[in-house]
């Protein structure tokens, strides 16, 4: 309750970004780009609907290039173990139909790749992770940097992957079959990376690391020893239209917070102290 405007500032902060990129890979509240007034109210440019299904993903229809060698500059560190799936392996992979159905780069994860305390789990790269070959760079990957960052943690201090590594046509859920096809790379992954807690970010993911289980998001899990929960996708909190359905809104985010700080909890974290504007220390 407390980080809320933290929180929502993160949104505008990432949508800003995203419209100074002059790139949009999901749908969002346009609202949520004006300035907010002294009052604390916005004035409205256009309405999306608000999301139905917390796990839709937004098609993306924009034209695809062939397959060519991953992109290896990035602010981001590359992982270092060798054991880890590589681009070139995942390149070559033909587990499922994916890999040639338009995709231009395999995404494998990055992060800290030596025990991090969290490790974070997408469903699939969509159009920006595809061009850069790195999990969560377009609008969701800034509101996933914002999340972490009020957990007080950087991006290159966790491990974020997703399910499957290649992007699905149209941004579509990965079916039962692709995610079957690509988990195992994934599990490689949390067996190499050892992270000691793990974030599921919407239903693939949650469906993905525990296909035979019933899983409530908010609720604890166990992989392999080590905890996981499950929360909303970044993406669906993007979809909301705040105008529409502001409490809808407000919970969801209120629901994703809580269950950082769930996770923080289970090792013995806070989040970080919120520091008042104007204040230096
Ligand atoms: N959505 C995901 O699930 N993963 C990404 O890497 C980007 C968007």
């Amino acid at each position: 309750m407390e980080r809320l405007p933290e929180i929502l500032n993160a949104f505008e902060q990432a949508l800003e970004l995203e419209r100074e990129l002059g790139t949009r890979t999901v749908e969002c509240d346009r609202a949520l780009l004006l300035p907010t007034s002294p009052g604390g109210t916005r004035s409205r440019a256009s309405a999306t609907s608000a999301p139905t299904n917390p796990e839709h993903r937004t098609p993306n229809t924009e034209p695809r290039t062939p397959n060519h060698e991953p992109r290896t500059t990035n602010h981001e560190p590359r992982t270092t173990n060798p054991a880890l799936p590589t681009a070139a392996e995942l390149t070559a992979c033909t587990r499922c139909d994916l890999h040639g159905l338009g995709r231009t780069h395999v995404v494998p994860g990055q992060g800290n790749a030596n025990s991090p305390d969290f490790m974070f789990v997408g469903e699939a790269p969509g159009a920006d992770e595809d061009r850069q070959g790195l999990a969560f760079v377009g609008a969701a990957g800034q509101f996933l940097t914002k999340m972490i960052a009020a957990m007080g943690y950087t991006r290159d201090q966790v491990f974020i992957a997703n399910i499957c590594k290649c992007r699905p046509p149209n941004n579509r859920t990965p079916s039962p079959p692709e995610m079957a096809a690509c988990v195992p790379y994934l599990k490689r992954q949390i067996a190499l990376v050892k992270p000691k807690c793990l974030i599921l970010l919407g239903n693939t993911a949650m469906r993905g690391l525990f296909p035979d289980a019933f899983v409530r998001r908010g609720q604890w899990q166990t992989y392999e020893g080590i905890p996981a929960i499950g929360t909303f996708h970044p993406a669906y909190i993007l979809r909301f239209d705040s105008a529409r359905d502001p409490a809808g809104l407000r919970k969801a985010k209120l629901e994703v917070w809580d269950t950082l700080k769930l996770a923080l909890a289970r090792l013995g974290k806070k989040p970080p102290e919120i520091k008042k504007k104007g204040q230096t220390t």
